[in-house]
């Protein structure tokens, strides 16, 4: 089947719940009516929705050492968007990265279309990862996101270890797992800084701060989902 996936990626399934469809698209609109577009009180670092008391930041934002200036993110990362994000990188939909990055494009200059960026980088997947995946779907959407915006992609960011899903670690021990499991080259200037999603802040967060040590001015981040 990822055979034919591969020849003919707009194949007319919907990427989510395999419905038919009867043009080109990638979602069903049922799917798509799904989608929990991130509006309104938004967080300035994250772009989750936020209840107005707590605006302009998250709890989770929050609670942070934040070494990046701002940020945003286009869907909440409920079911019909967990689907999408696992075709795109477990079940090797890569050719998503192009739908997924035109959604975090418009959500950017929406947001942040003001801010004057000298480059982009990405959050990267372990060598050993690479062994089996073949690519990395961070970088995929940088590269993309790289066209659109007219922006050199600059892949400085290396993972020094392979670190666990951070999913089933609590909020609490995700930094010590993630300290020091990042190193970058020296860069200079604004950059934004691309991952699929966000949800404590940690990695990206981890990221923004190796980018500021080797000389970054400041770094925006920018995903496609943030958790509720
Ligand atoms: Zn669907
Ligand atoms: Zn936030």
């Amino acid at each position: 089947m990822w055979f034919l996936d591969y020849l003919f990626p707009k194949y007319l399934n919907c990427v989510i719940c395999q419905r038919h469809l009867y043009e080109k698209e990638w979602f069903c609109n049922l799917c798509k009516s799904e989608f929990q577009i991130q509006t309104g009180y938004c967080c300035k670092y994250c772009g989750r929705m936020l209840l107005k008391g707590s605006y302009p930041v998250c709890n989770i934002c929050k609670v942070l050492n934040r070494y990046f200036e701002g940020g945003t993110s286009v869907v909440v990362y409920d079911d019909p968007v967990k689907e999408l994000i696992k075709a795109y990188k477990y079940k090797n939909k890569k050719y998503l990265a192009e739908v997924l990055s035109e959604y975090m494009h418009l959500r950017f200059m929406h947001v942040f279309g003001d801010i004057q960026l000298d480059g982009i980088v990405y959050v990267p997947t372990h060598e050993d990862k690479l062994k089996h995946k073949k690519w990395c779907p961070a970088e995929q959407l940088a590269l993309q996101l790289g066209h659109r915006m007219d922006l050199e992609v600059k892949p400085v960011l290396k993972r020094t270890r392979n670190t666990p899903p951070l999913n089933a670690i609590p909020l609490d021990e995700r930094y010590e797992i993630l300290k020091g499991a990042f190193t970058s080259e020296k860069v200079d200037g604004r950059y934004l800084l691309v991952d699929d999603i966000i949800t404590s802040g940690n990695t990206l967060n981890e990221c923004a701060k190796v980018l500021k040590e080797k000389g970054a001015s400041e770094i925006y981040i920018l995903t496609f989902a943030a958790s509720e």
